[in-house]
């Protein structure tokens, strides 16, 4: 089973592939409508509102927890 490089979640099925495109290596969340990779800005973006949301934090510390987070992905690692 692949995780997707972008926000580590389990893809068990084609549906959660981009275009259900199973030679990509990330979801279909971290995928633009063509099929193409999000960038780091949008998924930090994503991931700063969700986490927000969920935690109940202020902005400030969900945006450096979300790139902690994201940080420690596959797609992430070495770019910034
Ligand atoms: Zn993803």
């Amino acid at each position: 089973m692949k995780m997707c490089i972008a926000c580590g979640m389990p893809m068990t099925c084609i549906a959660d592939y981009p275009l259900h495109d199973l030679s990509k290596n990330y979801c279909k969340y971290c995928a633009h409508e063509d099929g193409s990779m999000k960038s780091f800005d949008e998924k930090w973006q994503e991931v700063t509102l969700r986490y927000a949301k969920n935690h109940n934090v202020d902005y400030p510390i969900a945006k450096q927890t979300a790139y902690v987070i994201l940080k420690k992905l596959p797609a992430w690692k070495r770019q910034w």
